[in-house]
């Protein structure tokens, strides 16, 4: 057999055990009080049985009921129908309780204490009142006309049963809550032993009043109240336990107020005392458990409402606190920003210079004290106005209205600069030449607020310019008479120069007969200085052509290898009388030149008798090559070299490495000045390369025509 069906049928057996005995007690307590149903506790038992365990349990009931039935000598078919009749009477109630009020054990809601009371303990027993006695008048174990006053008190008993033995079982079977302190149990306690004693002197015959059946009974109400009020269901119901076992021991024993009348009189009496006690003890147990449930809600609500309350506070006050900190910020930044607000305007009213600003609209909203001199106008009446009404500007020359800079700027989206000869004319009609600039004011979003235009007087300056240009004009004139002066000198200097140079040819060529090696000697060093004389000449006048720009290109085609042949046959003497090793090397194929041959041949000739000059020994070179759109010449020598910070000025006029009169170098120290402008006049270019002690190597690029590979 599986386990659970031991278990079932031990609990069936259990069950059965139990109410057998409880049946053997009500049977022995009934005889001992005198009456056969005064008091039948399985009743009670059966219902909390099935209702704490399940109603499968019910063999168990059938079970003892029949054996109980069985011990009192009754016929089996008439135990058969008392087992029945209890056997349904507890399973209807159950059915019922669970069916109409979903009943709960523990008593402490109001639906299940009147599901007790008239399910349970008013209807259901009805049902095994009917069975019993029926099944007794049946068996003839009870006569038919004692059927009524049987079934009455058969009723009242099972009812007793379950309005006092079930509930206590109940009460005392389900977990209940309340605090189990000391004062607590004193409490009970005390409750406990004055109920006890008041129902002793009310139903135990302990008080000579009770003794001659007083009406007494209402005596133990205010204890039943008081421990409705106080305690739980199960002190309660245990208290209505005591009072009732109380009443029934006196009663059954002939004391009390119920001892009057005959005994189902007296059961009468006694039943509706204890079903009025047990009911109102319920009842009220319920109700008070209601309120302290509802209390208790009310108190869990109010302290999440506190918890609540005091949670959004701690928020507002954290909210608040953060508020006050962003007004605090919001006030500083505006002090800051009226602090630069000022600042500005304070510099834009100290500024030397007018300031006018506008709206994206082109109205005023800003002029400061010089503008308002300038324009003529106001501050207080230009604000708000258009700029055109303030600002009216035109040509000075051809007195055409000139368009504003504030409108242009608002127009184009950016700066404007200073509009040429341009003429403010004021509100009096005064008239100030200006220079002024306008320009867009964006937001940082990059949008166009405004515009914001500078201007200021420039009478001053426009009397400095005219003063100057007056000053330059003379400096010119100046310029051009020395220039002029230096041409006529020069040619008069030049034209005794010719004569004194050919007639030293013809004495040296011994024209006029042969000379002495003194006279010779004396010849010689007159012509040398006549020449050099003759290129200073030369040379200054070239020099004056030049800055005269009188000096025209006259571009042909050139091929080099042809002019540096020509160059060569000209310098050759130079070359022989030095001594040096002259070296020139033409790397062909050269482009042809469209230049200026003369001018060409003066920068090449300048850079060789520089060369010769400053060379003592070793030799020069002169090198041709294609390079670029052009042709490069080199000139090198093994001379003096020229010293790093020479380098930069050596092409300024009349600048020299060494300029002291007591050079040993003739010159003028306008030679490279000149081979400089001439090459620009070429489109050319000239550098230099050199090194003190070692030589100098000067190269010059001409273009193949003036204009290409420049850069
Ligand atoms: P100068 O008439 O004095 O030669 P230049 O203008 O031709 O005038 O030259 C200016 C100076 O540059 C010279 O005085 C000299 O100091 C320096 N110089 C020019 N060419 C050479 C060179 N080949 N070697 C050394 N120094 C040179």
């Amino acid at each position: 057999m599986k386990s659970h069906n031991l278990l079932f049928l031990a609990k069936v057996a259990i069950l059965a055990v139990v109410y057998f005995s409880m049946a053997r007690l009500g049977l022995l307590l009934s005889f001992v009080l005198g009456n056969n149903t005064l008091v039948w506790p399985p009743t009670g038992i059966a219902l909390a049985a099935l209702l704490l365990f399940g109603s499968h349990l019910w063999p168990g009931i059938a079970l003892g009921a029949f054996l109980a039935s069985v011990s009192t000598g009754v016929p089996l078919a008439v135990a058969c129908g008392v087992s029945a009749g209890n056997t349904l009477e507890a399973l209807i109630a159950v059915f019922l309780l669970r069916r109409v009020v979903r009943f709960q054990n523990a008593l402490e809601r109001l639906q299940d204490v009147f599901g007790l009371l008239g399910l349970a303990a008013g209807l259901s027993t009805m049902v095994s009142a009917t069975i019993d006695v029926t099944s007794f008048c049946l068996g003839g174990t009870a006569p038919w006309d004692a059927y009524g006053l049987l079934w009455r008190i058969w009723w009242l008993g099972g009812a007793m049963s379950n309005l006092v033995v079930a509930p206590l079982i109940l009460t005392w079977s389900s977990r209940l809550g309340g605090s189990r302190n000391l004062w607590r149990i004193a409490e009970a306690g005390a409750l406990l032993a004055s109920l006890v004693l008041v129902c002793l002197l009310v139903f135990g015959g302990w008080s000579r009043v009770a003794l001659i059946h007083s009406p007494l009974d209402y005596a133990v109400f205010p204890f039943i109240i008081w421990a409705a009020l106080r305690f739980s269901q199960r002190e309660v119901i245990t208290a209505t336990f005591a009072v009732s076992a109380i009443a029934l021991w006196g009663t059954a024993h002939g004391f009390g107020p119920f001892v009057r009348g005959t005994v189902p009189e007296r059961l009468t009496l006694l039943y509706t005392f204890m079903s009025v006690t047990a009911t109102t003890a319920l009842v009220l147990a319920a109700i008070v458990t209601a309120r302290k449930r509802m209390e208790e809600a009310l108190r869990v609500a109010r302290d999440d409402l506190e918890a609540r309350v005091q949670e959004r506070t701690a928020e507002l006050s954290t909210s608040n606190t953060a508020l006050q900190a962003e007004v605090t910020a919001r006030e500083q930044a505006e002090r800051a920003l009226q602090h630069e607000r000022d600042l500005l305007e304070v510099t834009l009213v100290s500024i030397g210079e007018a300031v006018i600003a506008t709206d994206a609209t082109a109205a005023l909203t800003f002029l400061n004290p010089v503008a308002e001199t300038l324009t003529g106008w106001p501050a207080r009446e230009a604000l708000g106005r258009n700029i055109a009404e303030i600002f009216h500007v035109i040509d000075e020359q051809t007195r055409q209205v000139v368009e504003n800079p504030v409108e242009k700027a608002l127009r184009e989206g950016k700066g404007v600069g200073v509009a040429n000869h341009t003429v403010l004319v004021a509100r009096d009609d005064r008239e100030t030449p200006v220079a002024d600039s306008g320009a867009p004011i964006r937001d940082k979003s990059g949008q166009v607020q405004g515009a914001v235009m500078v201007f200021r007087d420039i009478t001053e300056s426009k009397h400095a310019e005219a003063a100057l240009i007056q000053a330059k004009e003379v400096a010119e004139a100046a310029d051009r008479t020395k220039s002029e002066f230096l041409a006529t000198m020069s040619h008069e200097l030049r034209t005794p120069l010719y004569v004194i140079l050919g007639y030293t040819d013809v004495f040296l060529d011994g024209g006029v007969g042969s000379l002495s090696a003194e006279q010779v000697d004396i010849l010689q060093r007159i012509d040398r200085n006549a020449r050099v004389l003759f290129e200073l000449i030369s040379m200054l006048l070239d020099l004056n052509r030049l800055e005269a720009g009188r000096l025209p290109v006259e571009a042909t085609e050139v091929r080099v290898a042809d002019l540096l042949a020509e160059v060569r046959a000209e310098t050759q003497g130079l070359c022989d009388q030095s001594g040096l090793a002259c070296v020139w090397r033409v790397e062909e194929p050269l482009p042809a030149l469209y230049t200026d041959p003369g001018k060409l041949k003066v920068v090449i000739k300048n850079l060789i008798s520089n060369a010769v000059k400053f060379t003592k020994e070793g030799g020069m070179r002169v090198r041709a090559q294609a390079q670029r759109e052009g042709v490069a010449i080199s000139v090198t020598d093994t001379g003096i070299g020229i010293p790093a910070e020479a380098q930069a000025f050596i092409f300024e006029s009349f600048r020299q490495v060494d300029s002291s009169t007591t050079r040993p170098y003739s010159g003028s120290g306008l030679g490279l000045y000149i081979v400089k402008r001439l090459l620009e006049l070429l489109g050319g270019t000239i550098v230099v390369e050199s090194e003190v002690g070692r030589g100098s190597t000067f190269r010059v690029w001409v273009p193949t025509v003036r204009g290409v590979g420049t850069s």
